[in-house]
């Protein structure tokens, strides 16, 4: 079984600095990869218990930084890793993202069976990226993904925890997997693990490997920008009554509001 994760580094902090372009000023800032990712590899790594002749190839898209979440993903079980690192990729929304991660797909890895992802990343957090790239790639794509039961005769059966109904579905291979966090936690790895993985080859890809050209690329290959960026605004208020008198609070209730309880 050929397995591809796709890992992305997000900022770990509440303190976000936007660019002009309302793109993140990474600079300065401590990344982490992406919990949601984490759980991917973690699943990548129960198939290949499974199936012992798997492989698992790290596909990442991001900053020269961004090794260090190809690095930690290896030293996790992962094989192998590609980085497709180029100023040209940066700022980047969903379409391009998932163009990008598409063209790396085809014209560079090429043979595969399963693309697991993280249903969120917990930066942009828009969750189009793994069904977008499954239909560029013309695959299905299964979301939501919270266990993987079968990888066996072709299909993949997995369990589906969407919207408080759990499901259990089946998909021909290759398919794409979007997937939540797993009942086991993510085990840390060991010193041994990290110097392991100080073996292991991570590619380095730029815009022309990809087969892309650069109007397809980045901020110029997307058709949407964020326009304002923002924290909401949390209004919370406290009234304090002498006694807990129900009606009281009540009667409060129904003046703020404005309308029958
Ligand atoms: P998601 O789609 O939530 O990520 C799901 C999975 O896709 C990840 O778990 C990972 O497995 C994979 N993945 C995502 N990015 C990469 C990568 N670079 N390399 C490898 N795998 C990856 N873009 C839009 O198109 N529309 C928006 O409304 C939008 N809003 C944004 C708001 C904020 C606050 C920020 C920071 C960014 C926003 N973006 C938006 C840009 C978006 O974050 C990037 O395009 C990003 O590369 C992919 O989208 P995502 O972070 O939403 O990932």
């Amino acid at each position: 079984m050929k397995i591809i994760v796709c890992v992305k580094q997000v900022p770990d902090t509440n303190d976000v600095k936007w660019s002009s372009e309302n793109t993140i000023i990474r600079e300065g800032l401590i990344n982490i990869i992406n919990p949601y990712d984490e759980y991917a590899i973690q699943k990548a790594l129960e198939i290949k218990r499974i199936n012992p002749d798997s492989t698992i190839t790290l596909l990442s898209m991001g900053p020269v930084c961004a090794k260090e979440v190809l690095e930690y993903g290896l030293s996790l079980g992962a094989d192998d890793a590609i980085h497709l690192c180029d100023k040209r990729f940066s700022g980047a929304d969903t379409a391009a993202t998932s163009k990008t991660l598409a063209y790396a797909i085809k014209n560079i890895i090429k043979d595969f069976d399963i693309i697991i992802t993280g249903q969120f990343a917990i930066d942009g957090d828009t969750a189009q990226t793994g069904p977008s790239l499954a239909c560029r790639l013309n695959l299905p794509v299964l979301t939501y993904v919270k266990s993987i039961l079968d990888t066996d005769s072709g299909k993949i059966v997995a369990k589906l925890d969407a919207e408080d109904e759990i499901t259990t579905v089946e998909a021909p291979l290759p398919c794409v997997l979007c997937v939540l966090k797993s009942k086991q936690e993510v085990k840390n790895p060991s010193i041994e693990d990290y110097i392991k993985a100080q073996g292991k080859q991570i590619k380095v890809v730029n815009l022309e490997d990809t087969g892309l050209c650069a109007e397809e690329a980045g901020l110029k290959g997307s058709p949407t920008f964020v326009q304002r960026a923002f924290r909401p605004e949390i209004k919370r208020w406290c009234k304090k009554v002498k006694y807990d008198y129900a009606k009281e609070i009540l009667s409060y209730v129904r003046e703020e509001n404005g309308k029958e309880i």
